[in-house]
């Protein structure tokens, strides 16, 4: 049920060694972000009642490492279960391609969809499951 603890427990603290920026967004093009991240840590893949549903492949960056450069007028937020976590989508094409909460540290942190990010080729991304449904 709790997409919030996959979201606590993916924040893998400031080793940032293989981190680059990458751009990403919705579909239509209102929402758009830069962020920086490693790609070579695994996303995750939750089977929470969210991200069953979506289909997210989650990774997660401190909110500094995220800076949205468009679209904050387009996102529609939408929360459950507990409310600490801000599942935006853009209300124009639906897409989400990011959600807002706190780290495991109490720090804001943004959870990146990385089906959403530019140039990514997913199926060499090292997915690894999270059963949030259990959990
Ligand atoms: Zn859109």
């Amino acid at each position: 049920m709790t997409y919030g603890r996959a979201f606590r427990s993916g924040v893998t603290g400031s080793d940032m060694s293989e981190s680059k920026t990458y751009s990403g967004g919705c579909h239509c093009g209102a929402v758009r972000y830069e962020v920086e991240l490693d790609l070579t840590k695994p996303v995750i893949s939750c089977n929470c009642s969210m991200c069953g549903r979506v289909g997210s492949l989650l990774t997660f960056v401190p909110a500094a490492n995220f800076k949205l450069l468009q679209g904050e007028d387009s996102l529609t937020d939408y929360q459950f279960n507990k409310h600490v976590i801000h599942h935006v989508f853009c209300n124009t094409c639906g897409i989400k391609s990011f959600a807002r909460g706190k780290g495991r540290d109490g720090g804001d942190t943004v959870a990146i969809n990385t089906r959403c990010l530019d140039g990514v080729e997913l199926d060499k991304l090292n997915v690894t499951a999270y059963d949030g449904k259990n959990k």
